[in-house]
């Protein structure tokens, strides 16, 4: 992420701001510089990212721009198709899955795609400072941490250091998948992704929440499949 001292001005004004009430999303959009927006809507922009996927599936790859030409072309500015909030997991990075290059994708990721301070509130740069129109909260197969979640919820087991801490945020969605049918841990990974894409506009962000009513920003939730390379999009977010 380039940290021109403009946007960190921004930056820094815009944090304290987002606590008020009135505060005003368009405000802080609108001192985005127009170069640094992307023109795609929140539409396009996932329509670009699942022709990526299934590109990737197929063994074509888009032929991405990592090349010296695009470092040119970005180096002063960015402007993100997408932000993704996904796991840290060495299977799963999400330039490669989507078929992106250089530029194209603003990436936060931790053990279980967790919507921490720091990944909220980079979520909130991507759109309120850089104007991406989409975010998607991906999680995926397989996922140790929703695992190592379940194991806590079952067998009330302990993590060190910080780990426990970190699962927190996905217990809810490990409860919630002991009253559903099928195998507990598919079922707790994809309610995780899909109850954390819900609540970054209702609980967690008021700059997210005014950006999907004002129709400049999509928040999607998303399972990624180990075996197939399929990201499959979540209804009902
Ligand atoms: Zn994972």
């Amino acid at each position: 992420m380039q940290l021109s001292r403009r946007n960190l001005v921004g930056f820094a004004l815009a944090s304290p701001l987002a606590t008020l009430p009135a505060f005003s999303f368009s405000a802080v959009h609108a001192s985005t510089p127009a170069t640094l927006a992307t023109k795609l809507s929140p539409d396009e922009a996932l329509a670009l990212l699942k022709k990526g996927n299934a590109a990737f599936q197929a063994d074509a790859p888009l032929n991405p721009l990592i090349d010296t030409r695009r470092r040119a072309e970005i180096a002063q500015s960015q402007s993100p198709v997408a932000a993704i909030l996904s796991c840290a997991d060495s299977r799963v990075p999400p330039e490669i899955l989507f078929g992106r290059g250089l530029g194209e994708l603003f990436v936060v990721r931790n053990a279980g795609n967790v919507a921490d301070v720091a990944a909220v509130g980079s979520l909130e740069y991507s759109v309120a400072m850089l104007g991406a129109p989409l975010i998607v909260v991906m999680g995926h197969e397989r996922c140790g941490a929703v695992a190592s979640a379940l194991t806590v919820v079952d067998e009330a087991r302990e993590y060190p250091g910080s780990i426990g801490t970190m699962l927190e945020p996905i217990l809810p969605a490990v409860v919630a998948s002991r009253s559903q049918s099928g195998a507990p841990l598919v079922n707790a990974t994809a309610g995780h992704a899909q109850r954390t894409a819900a609540r970054l506009t209702r609980d967690l962000s008021p700059i997210l929440a005014q950006a999907v009513s004002a129709g400049r920003l999509k928040v999607v939730g998303a399972v990624y499949d180990l075996d197939t390379g399929a990201v499959k999009f979540l209804e009902g977010v």
